[in-house]
């Protein structure tokens, strides 16, 4: 019987998955559909117990879902317990199973731009739920020092407070994160600044930043952000959020399948979608 996959949120119309998913069931000659799923906020818990009594495989879940899926899973995976979100179900034997595959998904993509990242001093910029995602993730890689800009700072204090894996972090203003931008090797834009239509703005000055830095923008629309411009500039190599979404997909893809897609085949997709080219 063909197996079911989907992805619930809410807006869903735009959603890329569909598209990534579907392709790759047909390259590995998968009997199965993945369809994208508007499910209101009040709606999750019927639509939940919808997809168990549909018998469906598998899901996505994205905004606003996130969080509020937990409690309605049967299992939950120890790292998306940690983070406190889940974006991926997969369902074993009757049982619905959530995981993260955002923040593990930004760290596979983070491997083929810095392989060294370990051992890199982190900056990460923002303190939201895909930050959370991403710090608890290079953390429990075995980074060693990630530090936190955010303008709420009581938000990154309890990011940094909540984090069950070992890592050194300091919370910075954004005075002190131009400041010490120097020391840095890694910065992470993970807020929604530079995102489509205010593509003009950046959430921190550039100034102080090292040509052999690697500066990575979670945002992919557009392509080319304002803080990856700005770094480009300064002669640092840059990261668009491309690979995150690629990555979060296929590790999505192996937990459903047992297979590592063709994640260049995906990015290919993703870009054709997207009608751009990534930096
Ligand atoms: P979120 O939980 O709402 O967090 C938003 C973050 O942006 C917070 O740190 C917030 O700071 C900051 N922020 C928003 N507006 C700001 C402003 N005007 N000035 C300063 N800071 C501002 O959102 P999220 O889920 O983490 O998503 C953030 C971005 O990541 C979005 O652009 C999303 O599209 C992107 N994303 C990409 C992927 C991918 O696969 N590439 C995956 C997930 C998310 P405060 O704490 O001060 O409010």
């Amino acid at each position: 019987m063909k197996k079911m996959f989907g992805v619930i949120g809410d807006p869903i119309a735009h959603s890329m998955s569909p598209a990534m998913h579907n392709d790759l069931f047909a390259l590995y000659d998968i009997d199965a559909s993945y369809l994208p799923f508007r499910v209101l906020k009040d709606d999750l818990e019927d639509a939940v117990k919808g997809l168990k009594a549909l018998g469906a495989s598998g899901f996505n879940v994205t905004i606003p879902h996130k969080t509020k899926i937990m409690p309605l899973l049967d299992k939950i995976d120890p790292l998306a317990e940690a983070i406190g979100a889940v974006n991926t179900v997969k369902n074993e034997n009757g049982l619905f199973t959530g995981y993260n595959t955002d923040g593990p998904g930004f760290v596979k993509g983070l491997e083929g731009h810095a392989a060294d990242f370990k051992e890199r001093s982190a900056l990460i910029i923002g303190a939201g739920g895909a930050a959370r995602a991403i710090y608890f993730s290079m953390a429990k890689a075995g980074v060693k020092r990630i530090d936190i800009f955010n303008r709420t700072l009581e938000k990154a204090e309890e990011l940094v407070a909540t984090c069950p894996y070992q890592v050194q972090s300091r919370i910075l203003d954004r005075a002190n994160a131009e400041r010490l931008l120097g020391e840095y090797q890694l910065i992470i834009q993970t807020t929604s600044i530079g995102m489509v239509p205010e593509v003009d703005i950046s959430p921190l000055s550039l100034g102080n930043l090292s040509s052999q830095a690697l500066v990575s923008d979670i945002i992919y629309n557009p392509l080319k952000t304002k803080i990856l411009k700005d770094a480009a500039l300064n002669e640092a190599a840059t990261q668009n959020g491309i690979d995150m979404f690629v990555y979060q997909g296929a590790i999505a893809f192996e937990k459903w399948t047992g297979i590592f897609p063709d994640t260049q085949r995906m990015k290919a997709n993703v870009l054709r979608h997207l009608g751009g080219f990534s930096c």
